[in-house]
């Protein structure tokens, strides 16, 4: 079974209603010839409804950039896995490292949001990757391997079906440094074994893996020829879709 590539916009607290309304018309007018790739961006919370509605029938996927995971309750502030689902996501992005560095995120906590995503039907799009010093301290395979084991605790591989995951190496997001073609290659196999080990061969084979961290028009097809690379997380080059396109269109 081939992977259909993935690629994904995490457009992160940028835009307001109408500025993303407007950057997903775009680029929803600049995707309708787009095949064989699937597309999907992540607006924020009060935007993602709006953009959803301007865009549905189109070829584009909205999904949700983090969750609570409770189903409803006294948590001000927070959002839950039925609520987006019913704003219009079918993607759900847990356990960004800017959401484990600033908000206090924890694999426990991102166990928790994968599985709340499931049971209401989202597809979580887990987010994994170390940090420069984790690499300096060659640390890089026992980070990840504490992150995938960790953050998918419990689950069987039925469970883990639509599962994607996202390696986004800390030091590469938003800084311009992008991964090298073998830095990146050796991780996603690694990736790639690890489920295979944790949860079975079919899983291993069939779930997308992402690259995240600094992905940009200029090496969007180095990246995404990688073997076991399935599409890409864009932060900052996915905010303009004039300059998006030309990442979906990396081939
Ligand atoms: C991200 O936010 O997931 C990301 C990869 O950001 P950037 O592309 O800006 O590095």
């Amino acid at each position: 079974m081939s992977r259909t590539p993935l690629i994904a916009g995490n457009w992160k607290m940028y835009k307001t209603g109408p500025e993303a309304v407007e950057t997903a018309l775009t680029l929803s007018r600049l995707c309708s010839k787009i095949q064989d790739v699937e597309v999907m961006i992540a607006p924020t919370f009060l935007s993602l409804p709006l953009v959803a509605a301007s865009i549905e029938g189109t070829r584009i996927k909205i999904g949700a950039q983090n969750l609570y995971f409770e189903k409803q309750g006294a948590f001000t502030g927070e959002v839950s896995a039925a609520m987006i689902k019913a704003a219009g996501a079918e993607y759900v992005i847990i356990g960004h490292s800017e959401r484990r560095l600033y908000f206090e995120e924890t694999d426990t906590s991102v166990c928790r949001k994968i599985k709340s995503a499931i049971e209401e039907g989202l597809k979580p799009i887990l987010c994994i990757g170390e940090s420069e010093t984790q690499r300096d301290e060659e640390k890089t395979f026992s980070v990840l391997d504490k992150q995938v084991s960790d953050g998918l605790k419990g689950f069987g591989p039925d469970e883990l079906a639509q599962l994607v995951l996202a390696y986004e190496p800390v030091w590469a997001i938003g800084t311009g440094k992008t991964a090298s073609v073998d830095q990146v290659g050796q991780v996603h196999q690694y990736l790639r074994s690890l489920l295979e080990n944790l949860f079975s061969s079919n899983l291993a084979h069939t779930t997308r893996i992402l690259y995240g961290g600094s992905v940009k028009p200029e090496n969007a097809k180095d990246l995404m020829s990688i073997k076991d690379v399935d599409g890409a997380l864009v932060g900052g080059a996915s905010l303009d879709a004039n300059n998006f396109i030309k990442i979906i269109k990396y081939k």
